[in-house]
């Protein structure tokens, strides 16, 4: 399933339309903020559709009837873009447990890369909802490759995926690979280039949020 936030016109598409905006998007503060926040509004509307129940909370005059989660999320990110909106959820799921997975593209000289997986570090999975961000779902590989990995530690009950940005084909390709997960985004972009950038995207969200890096 696809929820696309961006639809409802609320301040999302304001904070990604910053993110896309070239005389605004070079504020790394704000593009930081932004995907932070944007993570934030997607935690907000995941609780709608996890699983509560009712707990006995005494308060210093009685005792209330409350709504509390049934279990904790694990929040997984893709490092280093993924930084941003993963904070934005750990905001509001604040008692979830953290994974975090590097992946990144090995370019070859014909155009064509892999994606490459170095560092891994995630709680027991089994039975969990997994939230995975990641700003910019391109083709989908690197994000696909990472819920692989992740499953080495368990088959967790859901699969929350949340990006800023997210293009038709990674779509597709995402749930031929996973059917049963749920993707959040803040807009959906048809073009993808050969070097796998979105049309007309944002850039890149790593060097945006971080600055350039050097490419090996
Ligand atoms: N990653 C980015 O940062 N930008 C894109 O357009 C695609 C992947």
């Amino acid at each position: 399933m696809v929820i696309n936030l961006g639809k409802q016109h609320s301040l999302l598409s304001n904070w990604v339309s910053e993110l896309r905006d070239v005389e605004v998007q070079n504020d790394r503060m704000r593009f930081r903020k932004n995907l932070e926040r944007i993570g934030e509004v997607a935690a907000y509307e995941i609780s709608k559709t996890l699983a509560w129940e009712e707990k006995e909370i005494t308060t210093p005059l009685g005792i209330a009837s409350c709504k509390v989660l049934q279990s904790q999320p694990v929040l997984a990110t893709i490092l280093r873009a993924g930084l941003g909106m993963h904070n934005g959820l750990l905001n509001y799921f604040d008692k979830g447990e953290n994974a975090f997975i590097s992946a990144y593209r090995k370019h070859h000289a014909d155009g064509s890369f892999d994606i490459n997986i170095e560092y891994v570090s995630c709680p027991e999975l089994e039975d969990k909802v997994l939230i995975i961000s990641d700003p910019m779902i391109a083709t989908g590989a690197s994000l696909v490759k990472a819920i692989q990995y992740l499953k080495e530690e368990g088959v967790s009950k859901e699969i929350h995926i949340v990006c800023a940005i997210a293009c038709t084909v990674g779509i597709e390709f995402i749930l031929r690979e996973q059917p049963k997960a749920t993707i959040w985004c803040g807009d959906i972009d048809d073009e993808i280039t050969a070097k796998g950038y979105i049309v007309p995207g944002l850039g890149d969200a790593g060097d945006l949020a971080f600055g350039q890096k050097m490419q090996f």
